[in-house]
């Protein structure tokens, strides 16, 4: 006997992601920019709106 098993329709959802996308495409997530990321880039920012990591001066400050 085979048991009747139905499968319900569990909707997964798909990943909702923060960033703006156009046409399919990601772009910046900065309000007034259309900068388009490439597909490998997974950050949310274009080079330019991207957070800036400041390089650490260590010690030495010439005066
Ligand atoms: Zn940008």
């Amino acid at each position: 006997m085979a048991v009747n098993t139905t499968m319900k329709g569990h909707r997964l959802r798909g990943g909702v992601r923060p960033s703006r996308t156009v046409e399919g495409r990601r772009v910046c997530a900065d309000h007034e920019c259309s900068t388009r990321l490439s597909q490998y880039n997974t950050r949310e920012f274009c080079n330019q709106h991207a957070p800036v990591t400041y390089p650490r001066v260590r010690g030495r400050f010439v005066d």
